[in-house]
């Protein structure tokens, strides 16, 4: 507008002071002629002007058109994208959404709800009344009332309901709401999220029904436990009450035989009978050793709590002083290098010792004489792979081999059996209680003891203690 009015107004201008200029006719008209191809050049330099900045604008708009075009067109790929995400994650975990427009009377389902609802995804619409028809008989009444609820206090609460597909399996459903409010305050909208938990129902109540059984089960073993913990007491004690009260009588046979021998003339008694006697007598002195043996193994009790910190270097050399007469008889050599203490029944350790040693030089070879090696290390329960060690305890193993007549290595789990005895009965004396009370006193201990037998080569018997509690008695192990 502006380019136009300059060009007006300025050859007004110039034509007004023309005729104060001159009255000449030709100049008046050359001057008129170079007013207008001023005017027509301005003009159109005006113009030029004007369409550039023009162009310019425009160009500019396009630019931030094309910017706007390209951010929706991502904008529009961000919500596809997340769509198919959502669609994914409602498939995955069986999660549907709903929208209940309250005045129209329908609802919206997303392509899960219609899943769970055994339908194809929106395959038909879904009116309140048809989505009534979903539920369960059982469960109708009380889920209106809950929308009924919703709708008056404006509050959804979180629900469960059962409903049946078209095919007629029954589901079940966990549900969140919320209720949509319009300008004037009345509920619009109903809208939620629903999910499928069936499978995860089920299994929580066959999970339910496992733990009760097995509560149950527990409660009877504890029962059993305890009725069984009863009879071994009382076999314990009936054990030493019943060997303590044999000895009694044992001892009154002795006694008279004895006497019988002392008092009685031998020549006046027929070879015959002196042999019944002496046979007596030794039958005796075996069963006073069985009995006593027997004694032992019910004193060592499995419940023994006296535990202390036990100095093993002492326990041997008391062994050895007990063992005197038969190693001094056998020239038996033992090999020991330093032990550490550890946390155990001192007691115990040493009937241990004493029946594992012993045993080694009772069943020695002919004319060999019995070389024990005891060996001593500590390691780790991860390492033990043969016996339910706990892996991240420390175990002390005692190894004691020797050069005896060993067994054959089937017998190695029989042998720590009460009466169990691998060799000649009339060549080697013995009960068969010894391993078995060693065994008694390993569990009260909590370890394990192993047998490995070589016939006619020797046997070695391996002792896991747990090095419990008293950890600093460590630093004196040494490691062979
Ligand atoms: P016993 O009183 O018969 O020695 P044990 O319970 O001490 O009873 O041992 C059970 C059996 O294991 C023995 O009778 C013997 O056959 C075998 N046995 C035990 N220790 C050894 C050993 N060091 N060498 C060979 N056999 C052994």
């Amino acid at each position: 507008e502006d380019i136009t009015v300059i060009s007006m107004v300025r050859r007004k201008a110039l034509r007004s002071f023309l005729a104060h200029y001159t009255s000449d006719f030709d100049l008046c008209l050359s001057i008129m002629e170079e007013v207008d191809r001023f005017t027509m050049a301005s003009e159109t330099a005006s113009f030029n002007a004007y369409l550039h900045i023009q162009k310019e604008k425009i160009s500019g708009i396009n630019h931030a058109l094309e910017n706007r075009y390209s951010e929706l067109l991502l904008t529009q790929e961000q919500l596809q994208e997340s769509e198919t995400l959502n669609k994914q994650s409602q498939a995955l975990t069986h999660i549907g959404n709903w929208m209940w427009h309250i005045t129209e009377g329908n609802i919206t389902w997303s392509d899960e709800m219609y899943r769970i609802y055994g339908l194809e995804p929106q395959s038909e619409s879904i009116t309140f009344e048809r989505f009534i028809s979903f539920i369960h008989p059982r469960d109708r009444d009380k889920r209106m009332s809950e929308i009924e609820e919703s709708l008056k206090t404006h509050v959804a609460k979180d629900y469960m309901l059962r409903i049946i597909n078209p095919d007629g399996t029954e589901k079940i459903l966990k549900g969140k709401g919320d209720v949509v409010l319009d300008q004037n305050n009345n509920p619009e909208k109903l809208v939620g999220t629903c999910q499928d938990i069936t499978i995860e129902y089920n299994l929580n109540r066959e999970l339910t029904e496992k733990v009760k059984q097995f509560e149950k089960l527990s409660a009877s073993l504890a029962v059993k436990n305890d009725e069984l913990n009863q009879i071994n007491k009382e076999l314990e004690s009936f054990n030493y009450v019943a060997s303590h009260d044999l000895q009694e009588p044992l001892r009154k046979i002795q006694t008279f035989i004895s006497r019988i021998n002392d008092k009685s003339k031998p020549e006046l008694l027929s070879s015959g009978t002196l042999d019944y006697f002496n046979k007596i007598l030794i039958s005796s002195q075996r069963m006073q050793l069985l009995i006593e043996d027997l004694l032992t193994f019910s004193h060592t009790t499995s419940h023994q709590t006296a535990f202390s910190i036990t100095n093993l270097n002492e326990v041997v050399n008391e062994v050895k002083n007990i063992l005197a007469a038969g190693i001094e008889e056998k020239y038996a050599v033992i090999e020991c290098p330093v032990l550490p203490n550890i946390l155990a029944v001192p007691f115990q350790m040493q009937q241990l010792l004493v029946n594992l040693i012993s045993n080694s030089i009772k069943y020695a070879r002919a004319d060999v004489a019995p070389h024990i090696v005891i060996s001593c290390k500590l390691l780790k329960g991860k390492a033990l792979s043969t016996f339910p060690a706990i892996a991240s305890k420390q175990y002390i193993e005692l190894k004691l081999s020797d050069n005896g007549i060993g067994f054959d290595e089937e017998h190695k789990d029989k042998i720590f059996g009460l009466f169990q005895r691998l060799h000649n009965k009339d060549k080697y004396s013995g009960t068969g209680i010894g391993l078995a009370i060693c065994k008694k006193i390993v569990n009260n201990h909590k370890g394990f003891i192993n047998a490995e037998g070589h016939p006619g080569k020797g046997s070695t018997f391996t002792v896991y203690i747990p090095m419990e509690k008293e950890k600093k008695s460590l630093k004196d192990v040494s490691v062979n």
